[in-house]
C-alpha cells in the first residue's frame, strides 16, 4: 500500500459492519432507516430507468451535476440561502456527501495547511485532511455536566480554546450541524463566533449539513452561508441519502461560490467524473415535488423530523428508564447514552489496550445481539476519553425495533 495510506487503515464502519454481518444483531449501529423510503422517490427511480421516451437517462450525464438536478437544487437552496444560486457554477454533484468532503479537502487544502475539526466529528474528516497533506487541529465540544440526563445544547465550544486553534496556517474549519454523533444543532451565536474567526484568519468554512432537515421542536437549522460576509468563504454539503432516507443511493452535493468549487471540481472530474444519471433524475423529481409542497405537513422535510421526534422521545425515555443517561439530541438521528455505570458492572473482556466503549459495544453485539457504535471513534487520540463513556445508537428505526432494543437494555440494569 502507498505510504499515504499508513496510519489511517482503521475504520469504525468496516469493523462494526463486519461484526454486524457475523453476529446479525438488532442493528442500531450505522445510520440508515430500516423502513421504506418515500414512495414518490422510489417510484421515480423505477420510472426513470424504464422511460422509453428518454432512454438516455440511463447514460452518462453532465459531469458536475445532471442539469435537472442542479436546477432543482438551485431553486431550493436559493430560497434556503436567500440568494440566487447559479446551478451551473455554484453547485457540484458528488457520489454522496463523502465524496463532497473528500474533494473539498483534496481540492482546497495544501500540504502543511491546518484544518480545524470540532469533536466529536464524523470520522472520515481526519483521514481525508491527512490524505490532502493537511494537519488536523482538534477542538472538542465540552459538556457542562456528565453522568446525568443532558441535552446536546449543553455541549459547547470553549471560545478561548477555539480562538487559540486558529492561526495563519488555518485553511479551513469543518462544522457539522446537526452533528453526528451528538445531535448538536449549532446556534446562530455559536456559528457567528466561528464566522468571526473565519473572517479574521481568512479561513474557509466547510459545512457538513447532511442532517439539515432533521431538527426537533424549538430548534432551527442556521446556515453558515447566510451569515454576513460568509457566502464567499463557505461551502455547504448535503446528501440525498439523508434527505430522502435512501442512504444506498450515495448522492451528495456541494454548494458554494464558483472560486471555492474550482479545486473540488478538478478532483471530481479526474476521479468520479460523473454520478449515476437515473439516481440524479429521481432525486431531482423528489426535490421538485418537495419544493412545490414546502411549508405543508406533507412535505418530507417536515414529515420526517415529525416522525423522528417521536422516536427520539421514546428512546430518551427508554434510556432514562434503564439508567443510561441520554444526551437528548436537538437534531439528526443518533443519540449518545452514558454507559459508564453499566460498563463498570460488566466484565466485557476484549483487548485492554482498546478504548472501553469499543470493548463494551463489541460485547453488547456479540452477547446481547444489540449493535451500537463506540463514540470514541469520533475523537482524536488525545480526546478519546471524552467519548469513551458513551454508546451511539441510531433511532431512525421501526418502533418495534426500538422497543426490542429497550428490552435488551433493561436486562443490563
Ligand atoms: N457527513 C455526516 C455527518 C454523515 O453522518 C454522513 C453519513 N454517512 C456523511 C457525511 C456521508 O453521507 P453520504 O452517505 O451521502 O456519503
Ligand atoms: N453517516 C452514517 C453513520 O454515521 C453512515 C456512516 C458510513 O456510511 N460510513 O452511521
Amino acid at each position: 500500500a502507498a505510504l499515504k495510506t499508513k496510519g489511517i487503515e482503521k475504520s469504525v464502519w468496516v469493523e462494526f459492519n463486519q461484526l454486524a454481518l457475523e453476529v446479525k444483531p438488532l442493528n442500531l449501529g450505522q445510520g440508515f432507516p430500516d423502513f421504506a423510503a418515500p414512495e414518490n422517490v422510489r417510484r421515480a427511480l423505477s420510472r426513470v430507468c424504464n422511460d422509453n421516451e428518454n432512454v438516455l437517462l440511463n447514460q452518462y450525464t453532465r459531469g458536475f451535476g445532471h442539469p435537472r438536478l442542479v436546477t432543482a437544487l438551485g431553486k431550493l437552496y436559493s430560497a434556503e440561502m436567500e440568494r440566487v444560486i447559479d446551478p451551473m457554477q455554484e453547485i457540484l454533484v458528488t457520489a454522496g456527501a463523502y465524496e463532497s468532503l473528500f474533494v473539498a479537502m483534496m481540492g482546497l487544502v495544501n500540504p502543511g495547511d491546518e484544518v480545524i475539526i470540532i469533536e466529536p466529528f464524523f470520522d472520515c474528516y481526519d483521514p481525508q485532511v491527512r490524505l490532502a497533506g493537511g494537519l488536523p487541529v482538534f477542538v472538542p465540544l465540552r459538556p457542562s455536566r456528565v453522568g446525568t440526563v443532558t441535552t446536546s445544547a449543553e455541549w459547547k465550544l470553549d471560545p478561548a480554546e477555539l480562538a487559540a486553534a486558529f492561526s495563519n496556517k488555518t485553511k479551513a474549519i469543518i462544522v457539522n450541524t446537526p452533528n453526528n454523533p451528538l445531535g448538536k444543532v449549532f446556534s446562530r451565536a455559536e456559528l457567528e463566533m466561528i464566522a468571526e474567526l473565519c473572517k479574521k484568519h481568512d479561513t474557509i468554512a466547510i459545512m457538513d449539513e447532511v442532517y439539515e432537515w432533521m431538527t426537533y421542536s424549538g430548534e432551527t437549522h442556521v446556515r453558515m452561508a447566510t451569515l454576513p460576509g460568509m457566502w464567499e468563504r463557505t461551502i455547504t454539503i448535503g446528501s440525498a441519502g439523508k434527505t430522502f432516507s435512501v442512504t444506498g443511493w450515495k448522492l451528495g452535493w456541494t454548494i458554494g461560490p464558483a472560486q471555492l468549487l474550482a479545486g473540488p471540481k478538478v478532483i471530481h472530474q479526474h476521479s468520479v467524473y460523473t454520478c449515476t444519471t437515473p439516481i440524479q433524475e429521481a432525486v431531482a423529481l423528489g426535490f421538485e415535488e418537495e419544493t412545490a409542497r414546502r411549508g405543508t405537513p406533507e412535505c418530507y422535510f417536515q414529515a420526517l423530523p415529525a416522525q423522528l421526534e417521536v422516536k427520539r422521545d421514546r428512546v430518551v425515555s427508554i434510556l432514562t428508564e434503564v439508567g443510561m443517561y441520554p444526551i437528548v439530541p436537538q437534531g439528526g438521528y443518533f443519540i449518545l447514552a452514558y454507559v459508564r455505570d453499566i460498563m463498570n458492572k460488566i466484565d466485557v473482556g476484549g483487548d485492554p489496550n482498546e478504548s472501553r466503549d469499543f470493548r463494551f459495544v463489541k460485547w453488547l453485539s456479540r452477547n446481547r445481539k444489540l449493535q451500537g457504535i463506540p463514540p470514541s471513534a469520533f475523537y482524536s487520540q488525545e480526546h478519546k476519553n471524552i467519548g469513551e463513556d458513551y454508546i451511539r445508537l441510531c433511532f431512525i428505526k421501526e418502533d418495534v425495533n426500538l422497543e426490542k432494543a429497550g428490552e435488551i437494555l433493561k436486562q443490563l440494569k
